[in-house]
């Protein structure tokens, strides 16, 4: 595990020296309650990558206060779950989790058990959480974390329960140390918030309007990254297209792009998500042109309808969206393409789902995201009309899973006996003295190899391919 490092800006560097005071006197009186042995948070994060992130930070101030991490909640004395409210079903689990941890605080009454994240922004999330869920003592909202010492402070040190939903859509959780999961690939925020208002997505109502870190603050904070030892960096945004839109050193995305990709190092660069609206042939272009950028793109076209992108209010059509694959494909030959897909949006017909099965078989994905639709309170296709029973939509779905199967398996086929590099990730699931590779273009490849190797990149051949599982061995 990484230590604690500092993101620096010049951003917000206020609310970050008063945090730091709060840090000190959670520390105090953390220090002063555990003697013995430092007090254990478990931290859980669900849904995307830039929860994941939030909670990297949240993690660094924790560790600044002088928590060590424990994956038992039975051990923890803080508890803190970062939640999705993108699909029903994520929330679904939040709850039960929550509602698991009742015994525990049980027995142990001195637990700080703290939500934070977009399902807390919802009012009617952090309502029910108020009412039916006493014991427990934090909830904040996403726009909040900035101030998590402070919150902390108050949990430790008030009988009262503390609730803070403020919404500011200037906030950008600048100056905050960051405790990295992984010590070879890294999450770097470099805009948060959505303005695209999708008619199915609850993002832009609980994470705020687009605002973009500045550039010299993204640099700075690759560059630290790259210090460290990283052989990956992700670009993370709901839209990384608009990033720097209105900004005042008015570098947009490829520029920044490019900028990261002539930092000394070795060391790869991706990125998500790339709205197709916003996905510009200079983009492509300035991608095709930087040696560190992944060969690697992840277009969400969620549908293959006009029709239904439309009513999505999407900004683009399936002509327009194949034709930016065309050319990135033109200008970037070896380039994996992945997306998102939602089944069975309100008043899609069959027909229209057919429309989004050929273009999958169309494109060709290296791996798709699907999703039934799950519909998200106060979003306008919450009241849209849904005539298709649920199960049908399933059927629909089932059909998708197994063309994506199919493309994959055949693509999986076309790797044998070719040699890739990889980033070495994990062992596989059985550690049976194998590990997983990951190639440029996000394709796992398992081998026989050493722990050792993760986190180094290592050159592999394929020698089988079970549908889209593929086996390899070192070069
Ligand atoms: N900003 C990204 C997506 C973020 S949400 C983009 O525009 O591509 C991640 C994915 O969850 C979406 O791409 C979509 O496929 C899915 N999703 C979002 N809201 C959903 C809903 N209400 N029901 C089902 N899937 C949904
Ligand atoms: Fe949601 Fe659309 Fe924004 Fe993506 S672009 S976060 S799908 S509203």
């Amino acid at each position: 595990m990484a230590e604690p490092k500092k993101a620096t800006s010049p951003v917000s560097l206020l609310q970050a020296e008063r945090q730091a005071e709060y840090t000190e006197l959670a520390r105090t009186v953390l220090s002063l309650r555990f003697p013995e042995n430092a007090p254990k948070a478990f931290v859980h994060t669900y849904g995307c990558q830039g929860n994941v992130a939030d909670s990297e930070r949240m993690k660094g101030m924790l560790a600044q206060m002088g928590y060590v991490f424990t994956n038992r909640r039975e051990e923890a004395d803080l508890v803190l779950f970062n939640t999705c409210a993108v699909r029903e079903h994520a929330e679904a689990r939040v709850f039960g989790n929550v509602g698991a941890l009742k015994p525990i605080k049980a027995e142990r009454r001195h637990m700080i058990i703290a939500l934070c994240g977009c399902m807390m922004q919802q009012p009617h999330v952090s309502e029910r959480i108020r009412k039916s869920y006493p014991y427990v003592n934090l909830v904040f909202g996403t726009f909040a974390i900035q101030r998590f010492p402070e919150l902390i402070y108050a949990a430790l040190t008030r009988s009262k329960r503390v609730f803070d939903l403020s919404e500011d859509n200037g906030a950008l959780p600048e100056g905050l140390p960051v405790y990295r999961d992984s010590a070879f690939k890294a999450w770097l925020p470099i805009m948060y918030g959505c303005n695209n208002f999708c008619t199915y997505c609850v993002v832009p109502y609980v994470r705020g309007r687009e605002r973009s870190r500045s550039a010299d603050a993204v640099l700075a904070e690759a560059e630290e990254i790259i210090a460290g030892g990283a052989k990956e960096i992700t670009l993370l945004g709901q839209n990384v297209n608009s990033y720097g839109k209105g900004s005042a050193d008015g570098v947009d995305f490829p520029e920044l792009l490019r900028r990261i990709n002539d930092l000394p190092g070795d060391f790869k660069i991706r990125f998500m998500t790339s709205h197709p609206k916003d996905c510009s042939k200079k983009l492509l272009d300035t991608m095709a042109g930087c040696e560190k950028a992944a060969r690697h793109l992840h277009l969400p076209v969620q549908s293959g309808s006009n029709r239904v992108l439309r009513a999505m209010n999407r900004g683009y059509t399936r002509e327009s969206y194949l034709e930016l694959i065309d050319y990135a494909r033109q200008v970037m030959p070896d380039l994996s393409v992945t997306s998102d897909i939602i089944v069975g949006f309100p008043g899609e017909t069959y027909e229209e789902f057919l429309e989004t099965l050929s273009l999958v078989q169309t494109v060709k994905y290296t791996s798709l995201f699907t999703f039934i639709f799950s519909p998200r309170r106060g979003t306008k296709a919450e009241h849209m009309e849904d005539p298709v029973p649920y199960a049908e939509k399933s059927r629909w779905f089932s059909s998708l899973l197994k063309a994506q199967e199919e493309i994959a398996a055949a693509r999986s086929a076309s790797m044998l006996g070719k040699t890739y590099e990889v980033l070495v990730e994990s062992e596989t699931k059985e550690a049976n003295g194998m590990v997983t590779g990951r190639t440029d273009g996000n394709i796992n490849i398992d081998f026989p190899g050493e722990p050792g190797l993760i986190g180094s990149r290592v050159l592999v051949r394929v020698t089988e391919a079970k549908n889209w599982i593929l086996t390899g061995a070192r070069v």
